[in-house]
């Protein structure tokens, strides 16, 4: 999609630190970490967010959801413990309208979700 930042990370328009890639999917370090341990994952088709999940094929969404847990071991932080999020939608604050999963850890995650 024209102007979608993300997207032009998925073509490599945008560098990014790439930690995990496959056919669906590419995984990169957030530009701002909220966490010692933050990692952004995309489809690399453009769907808005969590609401279109039903417009992408069902592998693409296997791989999305399998590559939060290979990030987080590729990152070490399966036994210490780990946070998947994907903020939908302006209440959540959602600021880039790209699918994406954040994986966050490498140390204690505040309690709050909300
Ligand atoms: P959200 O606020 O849930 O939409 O998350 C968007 C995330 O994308 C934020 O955590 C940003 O720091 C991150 N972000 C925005 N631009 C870039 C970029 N060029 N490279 C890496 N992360 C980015
Ligand atoms: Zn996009």
């Amino acid at each position: 999609m024209a102007d979608c930042i993300f997207c032009a990370i998925a073509k490599g328009e945008i560098p990014s630190t790439k930690v995990y890639e496959d056919q669906h999917v590419l995984a990169f370090r957030d530009i701002n970490p909220m966490a010692p341990k933050h990692v952004v994952i995309i489809p690399k088709r453009h769907v808005s967010g969590l609401n279109e999940w039903e417009g992408l094929a069902a592998e693409e969404q296997l791989a999305l959801l399998r590559a939060c847990t290979v990030v987080a071991k590729e990152e070490g932080i399966t036994e210490s413990g780990y946070r998947v999020v994907s903020n939908c939608g302006p209440d959540a604050g959602q600021t880039v309208p790209h699918l994406h999963f954040h994986v966050l850890g490498g140390g204690k995650l505040s309690v709050n979700l909300a």
